[in-house]
């Protein structure tokens, strides 16, 4: 066994898991006085310190960080306010007959002390959704966001030492050794959110413990339009779900599966469409951000690089700068099965699009790849509607928009297998964070009380 007293985050961890049982019992009303107190500062002292770190990391536009990086960590701050106290109640549930005299319930009660590894593509918002969760559910977390946006994780620390003491919730910054070693704790639950290879190696490291694990990961996300949709809006939709944050989002349309028929519309209205959200130079649109660091730079440009030497047509876009890491909105037809575009997640501003002719085609094709954290579709016919829905598996989606299941508190939010294991937001956040606790309480004699040794005929014949 390891000595764990050597770890350098071992100390911290111990006081939280001296104080779980403070923090655990922590009434409704204290638990909203926390979450008034984080929405505060995302809303009020720190709203503009959040905007110019985002900018700072990869030149977000304020607007967006209010919309995708504040405002759903705030919604689901009220979401939480407005639900809390029956979440926390026992769950009563009915008792079988042959339990006469018992009554049976259902104890949400704290997981104790958890663990939050965040992203970089969404800091603020994959940090602290999560921590209103683990907050609601009355636990105590250590949370380590990503190394590759420093500004955003700074101004989160910043906030986690001014609103509590670190036997609560505590912060470390750091490279991926700070991982590394939290890993190796004995926490209670791990919340990852990141790409499926670290996943893994989240999951491994909890196996030693037995500690359970919400994956929140990543992968492919497939977009299928046919003929039947409004393919002006579909096209609109489509642009605004894979540029918004230059395409780093994890439930951003990686690629089009588009019904042969529409090919020549669907690349003039795309032209069209990315003139009219980012001008005809989205280099100095203040609408558009930037690749977050020179490694995914260079992965992303070398997609396009592959797309020139091979079978792939670039219908638009193309350009880059790597002096502050542009790449321009770029779509691809006919890239091949085998080139990166389509066997990796993009994670950036390119749309390859393949074509089809039936709709069992893009079936196949999906089913023929892990299963995708979301799948979306545009379409008018509900037939075909259901029949992609049924004979497809995928974490979550949309029909006729992209991206908005996200928005939804009343929706799990998670992936399936490769893209992700456990659910978030909401109630299915709080659920994450709690363990479910039988309770059972026997009132009266109850009719099991006949049944126990010496075992006679007579009680044998009860139970024939
Ligand atoms: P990542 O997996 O590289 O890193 C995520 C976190 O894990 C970071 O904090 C990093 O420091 C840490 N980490 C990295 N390597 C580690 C290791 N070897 N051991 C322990 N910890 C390690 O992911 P990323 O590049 O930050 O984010 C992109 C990925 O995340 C994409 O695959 C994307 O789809 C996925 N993602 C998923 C969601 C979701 O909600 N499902 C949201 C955002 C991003």
């Amino acid at each position: 066994m390891e000595d764990l007293n050597s770890n350098p985050y071992h100390e911290v961890f111990t006081r939280q898991k001296a104080n779980q049982f403070k923090i655990g019992n922590s009434t409704y009303k204290e638990r909203i006085k926390k979450l008034d107190a984080l929405k505060t500062a995302l809303e009020v002292n720190y709203k503009q310190k959040i905007r110019e770190a985002m900018y700072a990391d990869f030149k977000k536009p304020f607007l967006e960080t209010d919309l995708t990086e504040i405002y759903p960590v705030l919604t689901e701050i009220k979401f939480a306010k407005n639900n809390l106290k029956s979440w926390m109640k026992d769950q009563k549930v009915d008792t079988p007959l042959a339990l006469l005299g018992a009554s049976s319930y259902i104890v949400y009660e704290p997981k104790g002390v958890c663990l939050i590894i965040s992203p970089w593509n969404f800091p603020i918002n994959l940090t602290f959704g999560p921590l209103v969760s683990a907050i609601a559910a009355g636990n105590t977390v250590i949370i380590k966001p990503s190394e590759m946006t420093p500004n955003a994780s700074k101004v989160m620390a910043d906030i986690v030492k001014d609103l509590f003491q670190d036997d609560e919730v505590a912060l470390f910054e750091g490279e991926v050794e700070v991982s590394e070693n939290l890993l190796k704790l004995p926490f209670n639950h791990i919340f990852f959110t990141g790409s499926p290879q670290v996943g893994k190696i989240v999951m491994k490291a909890a196996s030693k413990h037995l500690t359970s694990v919400t994956l929140e990961l990543g992968g492919k996300s497939p977009t299928i339009i046919d003929d039947s949709a409004n393919l002006e809006k579909a096209v609109e939709k489509l642009i605004f779900g894979k540029f918004t944050n230059a395409g780093q989002t994890c439930i951003a349309p990686d690629y089009v599966l588009l019904q042969d028929t529409l090919e020549e519309k669907f690349k003039s209205l795309f032209k069209e469409k990315i003139k009219t959200f980012y001008t005809d130079n989205a280099e100095a649109s203040e609408s558009y951000c930037r690749i977050v660091n020179a490694k995914h730079f260079e992965r992303l440009t070398g997609y396009i690089e592959e797309a020139k030497h091979n079978t792939s047509t670039i219908v638009s876009g193309g350009a880059s700068n790597s002096s502050d890491h542009f790449i321009e909105p770029t779509l691809v037809f006919d890239a091949p099965e085998d080139s990166k575009l389509m066997q990796d997640e993009i994670f950036g501003p390119i749309l390859p699009v393949k074509t089809f002719t039936s709709l069992q085609e893009p079936v196949d094709y999906i089913n023929s790849k892990e299963k995708p954290l979301a799948l979306y579709i545009y379409s008018k016919s509900s037939k075909n509607i259901d029949f992609i829905i049924s004979n497809t598996r995928a974490g979550s989606g949309c029909v006729n928009h992209n991206l908005l299941q996200f928005l939804n508190h009343n929706l799990p939010f998670g992936g399936s297998n490769n893209s992700g294991i456990g659910k978030s937001h909401g109630f299915f956040g709080f659920e994450a964070f709690s363990n479910k606790r039988a309770m059972m309480k026997q009132h009266t004699m109850g009719a099991t009380d006949l049944l126990t040794p010496p075992y006679t005929n007579f009680k044998q014949k009860l139970i024939d």
